[in-house]
């Protein structure tokens, strides 16, 4: 290339040096990283970067995968497969793409979908004693619970995972429209009576497979928390009432009581909970 003209040649500089820049932008977009998958049993793969997005296939433990970290905790599978959350990811080596390493299965290990349906959230607090907020303490026992389930292969939809206002409405048409096989809501209790104390479970009335899961959270809880057994009880809460699948309403304590409250504040407690949750799902 000849410049005979000063102009000419800064404005081909000026050209490279954008198309430079734009080149590397690029190149830096694209890089991806490279992981094993750490859980126990399977990873979802989903349609998008979060729970709320259907999962369409899942990774078996120890696979390679490569992937594109975004930043917000979900990696997108180079090979277009779908997003994969990063907190079962180890090794994260940022070596170059080995595109063939990215192979995954097409359904999940247990095509059982479960909703899990943490109580209240954003401007609705629910239940509020000794320092406690009932949305707080639900969302988590929710992820906790969630997390389980997912490892053991389970597809789990959450009606809300952060700290936002989810209308009824809204929950039990989402349960609905995915098709869900089993749905549990999380709850706990307020009361006036700060010694009203205790766990306990509602199902839909006359429902012998909403009995049957309310039954099972029940005696899970009761043998695992050692928190007083209020029981197991019929009641057409909105919830638990518009889902076409049969339905629990599980009550983790009362924030209203102190020595539940205690408990419920507790993050070994939150987590008994979750997995007392979740064995009633696992063992069916
Ligand atoms: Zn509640």
């Amino acid at each position: 290339m000849k410049c005979n003209q000063m102009t000419l040649c800064l404005f081909f500089f000026i050209v490279f040096a954008l198309s430079s820049v734009v080149i590397s932008e690029d190149v830096h977009a694209i890089a991806a990283k490279t992981g094993e998958v750490d859980t126990q049993t399977s990873l979802n793969v989903r349609s998008g970067p979060s729970t709320s997005h259907e999962v369409v296939g899942s990774l078996t433990p120890g696979e390679q995968v490569a992937y594109t970290d975004n930043g917000d905790g979900w990696g997108e599978l180079v090979d277009g497969s779908g997003y994969i959350s990063l907190h079962y990811i180890t090794n994260h080596d940022g070596e170059p793409v080995d595109r063939s390493s990215a192979k995954h299965d097409s359904v999940p290990l247990n095509n059982e979908r479960i909703v899990l349906d943490p109580g209240h959230g954003g401007k609705d607090s629910g239940a509020v004693a000794n320092g406690l907020m009932e949305k707080e303490i639900v969302l988590d026992i929710g992820k906790r619970t969630r997390d389980i389930l997912e490892n053991a292969g389970f597809a789990v939809l959450m009606t809300r995972d952060e700290d936002v206002f989810v209308s009824l409405e809204e929950r039990t048409a989402m349960a609905n429209a995915w098709g869900a096989d089993q749905f549990i809501s999380i709850h706990a209790n307020g009361f006036s009576n700060p010694a009203a104390n205790g766990v306990e479970t509602y199902y839909f009335p006359g429902s012998a497979a909403g009995k049957h899961m309310a039954a099972n959270v029940q005696n899970q809880l009761v043998e695992h928390t050692d928190r007083t057994d209020r029981g197991i009880f019929e009641e057409s809460f909105y919830v638990i009432s518009h889902t076409t699948m049969p339905a629990i309403l599980v009550e983790t304590g009362f924030v209203s009581n102190a020595d539940d409250a205690s408990q419920l504040a507790d993050a070994n407690y939150r987590q008994t909970v979750a997995e007392a949750i979740a064995n009633s799902v696992i063992d069916g």
